[in-house]
């Protein structure tokens, strides 16, 4: 049995001490390969640093987090088209509109968000989606470059029925990982209108952790939480939960 876990952040300081553990656990409980998302400048050479020591097993995205999108952004976004050139990626991510944080950037969210689209569509890559209170407006920026080549991961996605939907018919997958597992969660109901096709496994790593971890620190080994969650929602075997989520993320990832 083979997982993948889609989005991780596993080369953030939070794992500086034991990475090497991480990755070992993560090995055991048949994580396979690990992607991982990139947020800006700050955290570049981390990210790459991690997909050196792992090759073949961890495959970097390049992009511009949303809420990374700051009065730098123009140049910020000269680094991320640079490394695009380069070298090859697994995925523009990640990108899209955060407008909980903080608003005062939106313009510019929707400059950064637009752009990293074209480039994506440019060197043929897959997107993955960071969309928080912005679910509508996120489809909607999407929905404007979907001429047909356009794929990806709206990440984290924790909405209604009716986003699901939309997504799914944008040619587009629902990335989850451990919010499924919360206890007031709306996605156990909602995902048993979603189809196992459209889903990929992700953890988030270091943040949201599956039950029983939360509050702790997140790591890619507990990804069997959201796999067997999503397997007794859809009433199907574990096995059969990763076999199509793993066969989903070789599909979009260029990588
Ligand atoms: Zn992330």
């Amino acid at each position: 049995m083979e997982l993948i876990d889609s989005h991780c952040h596993l080369y953030l300081p939070d794992y500086a001490g034991d990475i090497g553990e991480v990755m070992e656990r993560a090995a055991s409980a048949g994580v396979g390969r690990f992607y991982l998302p990139a947020i800006d400048r700050e955290n570049e050479a981390r990210l790459f640093d991690l997909e050196r020591r792992y090759p073949g097993v961890c495959f970097a995205m390049q992009g511009l987090h949303p809420c990374s999108v700051k009065e730098d952004f123009r140049e910020e976004l000269k680094r991320v088209e640079a490394s695009l050139a380069a070298r090859p990626f697994a995925a523009v991510g990640e990108i899209g509109l955060d407008f909980y944080w903080d608003r005062s950037f939106e313009i510019q969210q929707y400059q950064a968000f637009h752009q990293q689209i074209e480039w994506a569509l440019h060197y043929s890559l897959p997107i993955v989606i960071h969309s928080r209170q912005s679910m509508e407006q996120s489809i909607g920026v999407v929905r404007e470059h979907q001429h047909g080549k356009l794929t990806g991961i709206f990440h984290c996605f924790n909405e209604d029925e009716k986003s699901a939907r939309e997504i799914i018919d944008l040619g587009f997958y629902l990335g989850i990982g451990g919010t499924v597992t919360y206890k007031n969660s709306r996605l156990p109901e909602v995902l048993k209108h979603v189809p196992l096709e459209n889903i990929v496994l992700e953890t988030d790593a270091p943040y949201l952790p599956p039950v029983p971890f939360r509050g702790k620190r997140n790591e890619s080994s507990y990804i069997g939480f959201v796999a067997s969650k999503i397997a007794e929602i859809k009433g199907v075997s574990l096995e059969t939960v990763a076999s199509v989520t793993t066969a989903n993320a070789l599909k979009i990832f260029a990588l």
